[in-house]
């Protein structure tokens, strides 16, 4: 058989959020880059999660904006629009995006397509092939067989961070000691009137979720029934249907946790249509494919962010987005859900260039969930508008480092961080987000 080898500039493993915004920074600044995705679909837990908002979007009520905001400009300024801004109905946190999931997936694809981006999907990435401290080929699986993609740069959006651990960068997994939050399968119903639904105003419907444990209707997991508005009328959206204790890394465990997922996002349809009013005549729809993963491994980096200086309000020099989101923790070993504040009203902190360097590998970058970072700033910074704009860094980075010929640790951060915001990213390289009056919302 011949062996099928392929090369490219930039190769970016994973096709969530954080890949979309690596390979679109990449190409944007003219490379070649390929991105390699294990399933049928554009957008990792977005694409698991149908109809999940973009929260975190809007530190302080104004846009991040990179690529980021061009997504929701794009999809708002269709006819009918396809995205709004509104604001969460959760404490601590500010505006989110919600949007039409199939319109925002074709977009996404759109978008790359539009910037030469060439997308494998249902292929894996496998192990890496070392040259001292640079990563020479990594080897990829299709439905045709095993082939070997040759890449100057690699970038690791896989979530997980499979590849990057075969090649030697250490990590921790969840806190640290092994605890990682729950997963979610998420789903929604049909034909809810909003009116009825919504009338008492309790986002976690409390009340009706002790009736339903009592009665042995519900898992006792679901104490808080979180429902919000879809983007389509009378459209709800479920995201409380958890499994603690399982791990993300482990196919198997996915495999089992979707399976019980499913149990219990079908015994909660049943009980909202029964027992809670406004769905007497909805139907459930968009069950999740498989449960969304929130937390595995956490890569080393040369910067590890840490709760107590995002909470001052942190805003390096190598800052590369704006984040104001919560603690949003789900369910880590025993503990409940929580979204405490992190940084004080008003304020907001800048994730480092930095926390997405490995220390020894030279043509290695990562970006999205499995940024470097404590827990606590691990709950923080992992919402998908700061995935889709750490991607964008690590794209833009790669590519620069590509053109120079430099180490990944040798980058000048000042560089990435003009050219970050020549495409447009807020609130980084000095410039406040309060000096984009024009991104702020009503
Ligand atoms: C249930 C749940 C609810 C959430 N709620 C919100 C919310 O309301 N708002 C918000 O903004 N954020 C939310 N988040 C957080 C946010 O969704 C994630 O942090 C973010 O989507 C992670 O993006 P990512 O690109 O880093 O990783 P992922 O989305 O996990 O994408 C990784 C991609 O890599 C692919 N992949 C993995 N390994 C390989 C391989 N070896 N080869 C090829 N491809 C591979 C995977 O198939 C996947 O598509 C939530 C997360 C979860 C799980």
């Amino acid at each position: 058989m011949v062996e099928r080898r392929i090369s490219t500039d930039v190769l970016v493993i994973g096709g969530g959020t954080a890949g979309f915004g690596a390979a679109l920074g990449a190409a944007q600044h003219g490379a070649r880059v390929r991105l390699v995705e294990g399933t049928s679909k554009i957008g990792g837990v977005m694409a698991f999660c149908p109809g999940m908002p973009w929260g975190g979007g809007y530190p302080t009520g104004r846009s991040i904006g990179g690529v980021f905001g061009a997504l929701t400009d794009r999809l708002s300024a269709m006819q009918p629009p396809k995205a709004e801004v509104r604001a969460s109905t959760l404490e601590n946190f500010g505006y989110e995006v919600i949007y039409d999931h199939e319109a925002a997936v074709f977009t996404m694809f759109q978008m790359l397509e539009d910037a030469g981006v060439e997308v494998h999907l249902n292929t894996y990435v496998g192990s890496p092939v070392m040259a001292e401290n640079r990563i020479q080929s990594v080897a990829c699986t299709d439905r045709t067989g095993p082939f070997t993609i040759e890449a100057a740069m690699v970038i690791d959006c896989s979530g997980d961070g499979d590849m990057s651990a075969k090649a030697g960068v250490p990590f921790t997994v969840g806190d640290g000691r092994g605890n990682m939050m729950g997963v979610t399968l998420s789903f929604s119903m049909l034909n809810a009137p909003w009116k009825t639904v919504f009338a008492k105003g309790d986002p976690y419907f409390e009340a009706e979720a002790r009736a339903g444990i009592a009665a042995g209707r519900l898992h006792p997991d679901l104490a808080k029934l979180y429902l919000m508005r879809g983007f389509h009328r009378d459209t709800v959206f479920c995201n409380s249907v958890h499994i603690r204790g399982v791990d993300g890394t482990d196919p198997q465990h996915v495999a089992r946790a979707t399976q019980e997922g499913r149990r219990r996002c079908h015994q909660l349809a049943n009980f909202l249509i029964e027992c809670v009013p406004g769905f007497e005549k909805a139907r459930m729809a968009e069950l999740g494919p498989t449960v969304g993963v929130r937390e595995t491994r956490k890569l080393e980096a040369m910067h590890r962010m840490l709760a107590r200086d995002l909470a001052a309000g942190v805003k390096p020099l190598d800052g590369i987005v704006a984040c104001d989101n919560p603690i949003d923790d789900v369910m880590r070993g025993g503990a409940d859900m929580t979204h405490d504040a992190i940084v004080a009203a008003g304020d907001y902190y800048t994730i480092p260039f930095r926390s997405l360097v490995p220390k020894k590998i030279e043509n290695l970058l990562f970006a999205g969930r499995l940024v470097c970072a404590d827990p606590a700033a691990f709950a923080s910074v992992r919402g998908m508008p700061q995935c889709m704009a750490m991607g964008q860094a690590a794209g833009t980075a790669a590519a620069l480092a590509m053109a120079s010929g430099t180490a990944v640790q040798a980058l000048d951060a000042a560089q990435i961080v003009s050219a970050l915001m020549a495409q447009g990213v807020r609130g980084i390289g000095g410039e406040g987000l309060s000096h984009h009056a024009q991104a702020k919302l009503a």
